[in-house]
């Protein structure tokens, strides 16, 4: 975080004005450092247990129209499985995209008129994919997964076609998991942010495959490096990520009231019913 109060460079020792730099939780020492100056990070290495990540799972990403995923209609799709097989769609949603979304995954709406399928089959055959990984017991891997989800489940509602069997899922979020297993965590934690840590390469980063196949690795990073998390079951996982999704989001809000920002964060995961604020 942005350093509130001047202070010396942990680094080069020199002074680092108010709000010049950063201040940086290192194993619960809080130290300000010039923002050039901040150690680079690197997950340590990876272990030699085994576990869940040395198994079959498929990661799901989403692009689409707007942040409130219980409004927001799909542009792209992708389900890459850990075997390098990937499938993606291109889908027209039958309504403008507009442009702050079209910034983020560079997808206009002459390139989904053109060359996108109608939503309604689109969705038809991933809803129809997706189920069939839940009814093989394969897990879904998805970043920050309570948006990829929560959309699919919105955008087969509104099309009328039949609903995932979410009773049977199991998600690994490695945004909750990276969490988990780095509580004192500094600065951003987008997918990016946490390829650069785990060193997975990310490029074309928001087009839903590449960041499909960068999620999935990033999982089996993760559990790579901690056995606690590996061991567990899939099933097992999923229900413990709902606690800690909770927690995490409760200690959010928190914040957010204690600082005076009205901001409502969602507490539900993977499946989002209530309107964000
Ligand atoms: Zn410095």
């Amino acid at each position: 975080m942005i350093n509130q109060y001047a202070g010396t460079c942990a680094a080069c020792r020199a002074r680092v004005p108010a709000q010049g730099g950063q201040r940086v939780n290192e194993n619960g020492t809080w130290r300000t450092y010039h923002n050039e100056c901040v150690p680079v990070r690197l997950a340590p290495p990876a272990g030699s247990h085994s576990g869940w990540h040395d198994g079959r799972m498929v990661a799901f990403d989403v692009e689409t129209t707007l942040p409130d995923p219980l409004e927001a209609r799909m542009v792209s799709a992708a389900l890459c499985d850990v075997d390098g097989t990937a499938r993606t769609w291109l889908i027209d949603p039958g309504v403008p995209i507009p442009a702050d979304a079209t910034a983020r995954h560079h997808l206009t709406d002459a390139d989904v008129r053109r060359d996108g399928r109608p939503a309604v089959e689109a969705l038809a055959e991933i809803g129809e994919a997706v189920n069939g990984l839940i009814a093989a017991g394969i897990p879904l891997v998805a970043f920050f997964a309570s948006y990829d989800m929560t959309v699919l489940r919105s955008e087969l509602a509104r099309h009328a076609l039949p609903p995932v069997d979410w009773s049977r899922v199991a998600v690994i979020d490695p945004f909750i998991l990276h969490k988990q297993v780095e509580p004192h965590w500094w600065g951003k934690k987008t997918l990016a942010d946490l390829c650069a840590y785990y060193q997975i390469p990310l490029v074309n980063a928001h087009t839903a495959d590449a960041d499909a196949t960068a999620t999935l690795a990033l999982a089996r990073a993760i559990a790579a490096r901690h056995e606690r998390i590996a061991s567990m079951t899939p099933p097992d996982l999923h229900q413990a990520q709902i606690g800690w999704f909770a927690r995490d989001a409760e200690d959010l809000q928190r914040y957010y009231d204690r600082k005076g920002i009205q901001k409502t964060v969602s507490t539900q995961w993977p499946l989002e019913t209530r309107r964000r604020g």
